[in-house]
């Protein structure tokens, strides 16, 4: 438990002040907002939304996966969502290599991966239409429901949408 000592630590202080909250599992905002799980990325901050507003869903990358998929149908359908931002960030590390390339480096560390698919990002722009058609295309997901794809600039802070 050491390793999370400090956690620990910290939420007892958290709770000490903690005024208990209203809010349900609802987007009180009525947004899924993919995202990266890059560290810099600040969802809530970087959109002006608050705990309670929307559904943040991360993985490498901010890829359409079919957990993905399966997550925005829930949100979709039972906890209020109407609206998807599907949002990557600049200098992420799933653009710098292939899968090819991981399945190599973690061999070099004596791990085979080759059974996992990591969905890389050769090329960012491409990826991020693949990932908002999935959305779009979906026959689970209510058709005209708006998708908006967007980089987030790690270095700026701004927003840039899909051109
Ligand atoms: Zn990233």
């Amino acid at each position: 438990m050491d390793a999370f000592d400090d956690l620990f630590a910290a939420n007892a202080e958290f709770a000490r002040t903690f005024r208990g909250s209203d809010l349900t599992g609802r987007a009180a905002r009525g947004l899924a907002v993919v995202t990266c799980m890059d560290s810099r990325i600040d969802p809530l901050g970087l959109l002006g939304l608050q705990p309670g507003d929307a559904k943040i869903l991360r993985n490498a990358g901010a890829r359409v996966t079919d957990d993905v998929l399966r997550t925005l149908v829930l949100a979709v359908y039972l906890l209020g969502v109407e609206r998807v931002l599907v949002m990557p960030h600049t200098d992420c590390g799933m653009t710098k290599a292939t899968d090819a390339d991981v399945h190599q480096l973690t061999r070099d560390q004596g791990v085979d991966t080759r059974s996992l698919e990591f969905h890389m990002v050769p090329d960012q722009t491409e990826a991020l239409v693949h990932d908002l058609t999935r959305i779009t295309s979906s026959p689970f997901l209510p058709a005209g429901m708006p998708v908006v794809g967007a980089v987030y600039d790690v270095k700026t802070g701004r927003l840039i949408p899909l051109g």
